[in-house]
């Protein structure tokens, strides 16, 4: 899976000073790449039960929806607070600075339903663990995380593995 690295590219000093965020658009505009994508994260879950993705905003709805099309199941957004239109559930999580809250349908996944969790992009973990809390406040049990990256010096798959998930990554 080394290929995917070829199409994401790092953009230095954003979206502050000192940060290189890897910029998965061109992965997206790139017809093979986004392919071995979303091939990638899928991989590990043919022919398992999973009755929908959940992807996280904004780019893992873009690869959480190819992904559910192609395993034949619902996609479910988890979106920023005050996206979703009917009653919600509501996470909160820490960032560098502050705080974010995450929210979901109250009825968007059913007691006993199977999920996974797909998004861009490990880091430390904050956004996927708020995710992950939502998804079981309903009773949905999570098969696994996928990420097209994981960047581990920030610690994010240790977070998700001691909270007993399943951590898919296609590149470093
Ligand atoms: P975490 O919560 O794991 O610290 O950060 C991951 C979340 O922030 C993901 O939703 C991801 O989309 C976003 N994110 C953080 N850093 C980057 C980056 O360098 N590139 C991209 N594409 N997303 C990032």
């Amino acid at each position: 899976m080394d290929d995917i690295k070829q199409h994401i590219r790092t953009i230095p000093d954003f979206p502050q000073k000192g940060i290189l965020f890897r910029d998965v658009t061109t992965l997206f505009a790139h017809p093979a790449g986004l392919r071995m994508a979303v091939d990638g994260l899928l991989t590990p879950w043919v022919g398992a039960r999973i009755d929908a993705v959940v992807g996280l905003e904004a780019r893992g709805f873009i690869l959480g929806g190819a992904v559910a099309h192609q395993l034949g199941c619902g996609f479910v957004p988890v979106r920023k607070k005050g996206k979703l239109p009917a009653a919600t559930h509501a996470q909160d999580y820490a960032l560098e600075y502050g705080t974010a809250t995450v929210e979901i349908h109250t009825d968007a996944i059913q007691p006993g339903q199977t999920v996974l969790i797909v998004d861009d992009l490990l880091a430390t973990g904050g956004t996927a663990e708020a995710g992950i809390k939502l998804v079981e406040r309903l009773g949905g049990q999570i098969a696994g995380c996928a990420f097209v990256v994981d960047l581990p010096d920030l610690g994010g798959r240790r977070r998700l593995e001691a909270l007993g998930m399943s951590v898919h990554a296609l590149a470093a």
